[in-house]
């Protein structure tokens, strides 16, 4: 597999710095993690990943991050042969120094990506961004898609574009888990939520890929964060989960 273009991941990363929502996400969803810290920030919760040649980027700037060995998780086993197996090859497995001493500019795009990922239709058109699945009684964010800034989610757009401009192989996994999505949501009898690059949120047949726009009001929250969920979630229409190979969860 031939390694990645050089890109220029410090303008990535300057055009990709929004916060995710206008207050920390990381205090809505730390007090119900047992480890007291946000949940995508947990090596116990989930790996991040980072393009090869970011983690060369990242290597030669910052302190910050280090190949993921996969004894971070104290007291814990891990699928380590299987972690790995299951990251694409233009993806490398890191572990930081942790909540505490994150370095906001170093950020990896996986960290700022989180809990998204992009979408694209069957004729590979990127639409949207759908989250994670595996997280949906973890972040915050997920039950609060209506907190989701336009700043954002114009980045996150952009971002992405770019990416999938330069490497191909990166749009390839993003296809293969957007099929997955499909199929998963398929067998669950559900539609993908998904925020639409035009701003809208709608709801994505699985089957015929037929959309309808709803009110981003209208998703429903999961819990823990039903109760304490501000928004109207009377017309929820959708209970599902998204796997994400951005953060490769292990627990
Ligand atoms: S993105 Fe989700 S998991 Fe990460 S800090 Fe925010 S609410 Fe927590
Ligand atoms: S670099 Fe920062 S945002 Fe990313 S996982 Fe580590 S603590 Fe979290």
């Amino acid at each position: 597999m031939p390694l990645s273009p050089a890109v220029d991941f410090r303008a990535i990363y300057d055009a990709f710095h929004s916060p995710t929502t206008p207050i920390d996400c990381g205090l809505m969803c730390a007090p119900h993690n047992p480890h007291g810290i946000p949940f995508c920030c947990d090596i116990c919760s989930a790996v991040p990943v980072a393009y090869q040649s970011e983690w060369q980027y990242l290597r030669k700037n910052t302190d910050l991050w280090h190949v993921w060995r996969g004894d971070e998780c104290a007291g814990e086993d891990n699928n380590r042969k299987q972690l790995m197996a299951q990251t694409p090859p233009h993806l490398r497995l890191l572990a930081c120094k942790g909540s505490t001493e994150c370095q906001r500019d170093f950020r990896a795009v996986s960290c700022r990506q989180f809990p998204f990922f992009p979408y694209l239709t069957s004729d590979y058109r990127l639409i949207g961004m759908t989250y994670d699945w595996e997280f949906t009684a973890k972040c915050w964010v997920i039950s609060n898609l209506a907190a989701v800034t336009a700043d954002y989610r114009r980045e996150f757009f952009n971002t992405f574009d770019h990416i999938f401009s330069t490497w191909l192989e990166d749009m390839d996994s993003y296809i293969e888990l957007s099929v997955e999505t499909r199929e998963h949501y398929a067998a669950k009898h559900r539609r993908i939520p998904l925020l639409h690059r035009n701003s809208g949120a709608y709801l994505i047949s699985p089957l015929s890929e037929r959309m309808v726009r709803v009110s981003v009001n209208a998703f429903k929250p999961f819990h823990p964060y039903a109760n304490s969920h501000s928004q109207d979630t009377a017309q929820s229409t959708h209970n599902a989960r998204v796997e994400n190979i951005r953060l490769s969860g292990y627990d």
